[in-house]
């Protein structure tokens, strides 16, 4: 099983992880999802082995690295609370960076050379100008952002030592779900506008409060570049095929290019979903820029990425689909893995 088509996902059971997982599976890879089930669920590993583990556990990869002798690694374990990381910042260090060392020496000690990290825009900070290209000056504001730039800069130091070949994605505002509802969002506790809207249209919750309407934006409300969660796992795929030939490693931005502010999705939340969302309004958030899109032009080149689920429309619809289906259901039944080998994706 040397030269094979295995991918080990780390945090292949959470909400990006998984929907690359089934674009791997799509594109005739097996991803073999290792994950410790924190926040990430079993029912979200449907196109591919799980390995229960935790990225810090060296003796664990190990043992998984040699069954499975993947041909690169996605890695997306990772805690990302923002405001968690400020109340608890040493759960981030150990757990991202420290964590993503002790995998990054596994992955040197058993010859798999590369790997598609998911980075974020919250390693830019407050934005100097915007859009944000990749050369916008790293600084960021919270701990969680800081442990993602961390890692990248490890990634440059492994490159440089030991012929580490990397890409870095940095994601602006993940959102949507898989179009054909197989899987979507589901955080515990949820604290993003989209699921939160679309929880107060179902009658879930009783309102949504807007955090801050005093910004200087054109509605006073926050302005973010909302990416579908499929158009990034595409992105993952493509990243994996171009350091598989031999592209150099980089850090590309993911995102539209628009950006909507909170407001303007509210809106249109209402519109898709014919319900009624009540909204309170509240102070700002703490760390919130007023202004987040992303220059996301190096990668539609370097990479030939394209969105295809570009819209705000798109995107809200998918992510209502998906909450429908899941509604009156507590968790969604265990998909066997390990016996309907009529799942397996075809290579
Ligand atoms: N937001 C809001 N109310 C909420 C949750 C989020 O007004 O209950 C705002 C938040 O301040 C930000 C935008 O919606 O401007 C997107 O927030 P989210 O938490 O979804 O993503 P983030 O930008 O933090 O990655």
């Amino acid at each position: 099983m040397d030269s094979n088509n295995n991918i080990l996902v780390t945090g292949g059971a959470g909400y990006i992880g998984s929907h690359t997982c089934k674009a791997l599976a799509q594109a005739g890879f097996t991803p073999v999802s290792y994950d410790n089930l924190v926040y990430g669920h079993r029912w979200a590993v449907r196109w591919g082995p799980l390995e229960e583990g935790d990225i810090g556990d060296r003796a664990r990869l190990d043992a998984v690295l040699e069954r499975y002798r993947p041909a690169a690694v996605m890695h997306f374990a990772a805690y990302a609370y923002v405001g968690e990381s400020v109340l608890d910042p040493g759960k981030y260090y150990r757990n991202n960076v420290a964590g993503t060392l002790t995998l990054l020496e596994a992955m040197r000690d058993h010859g798999v050379g590369h790997v598609v990290f998911s980075s974020t825009c919250a390693t830019y900070g407050e934005p100097e100008r915007v859009p944000i290209d990749e050369d916008h000056p790293q600084r960021p504001i919270n701990p969680y952002g800081a442990s993602k730039q961390m890692i990248e800069r490890m990634l440059g130091d492994f490159a440089a030592a030991h012929g580490l070949g990397w890409i870095a994605l940095r994601y602006f505002n993940a959102a949507g779900a898989d179009p054909n509802s197989e899987i979507g969002e589901q955080h515990d506790p949820e604290t993003h506008l989209i699921p939160l809207a679309l929880d107060v249209a179902a009658s879930a919750r009783p309102s949504i409060t807007i955090y801050g309407d005093d910004y200087e934006t054109p509605d006073g409300t926050c302005i973010r570049d909302y990416i579908h969660v499929s158009d990034l796992a595409d992105a993952h795929v493509l990243a994996l095929r171009s350091l598989q030939k031999g592209a150099a490693s980089a850090a590309y931005n993911l995102g539209n290019g628009q950006g909507f502010s909170v407001q303007e999705v509210i809106a249109l939340a209402r519109q898709i979903t014919g319900h009624e969302i009540p909204v309170v309004r509240g102070p700002r958030r703490a760390g919130d820029p007023p202004r987040l899109v992303a220059d996301a032009s190096r990668a539609r080149q370097a990479l030939a990425w394209e969105p295809r689920h570009a819209s705000l429309q798109a995107i809200l619809e998918s992510a209502w689909g998906w909450h429908r289906q899941r509604q009156g259901r507590s968790s969604l039944p265990r998909h066997d893995w390990a016996t309907s080998k009529e799942q397996l994706p075809h290579a």
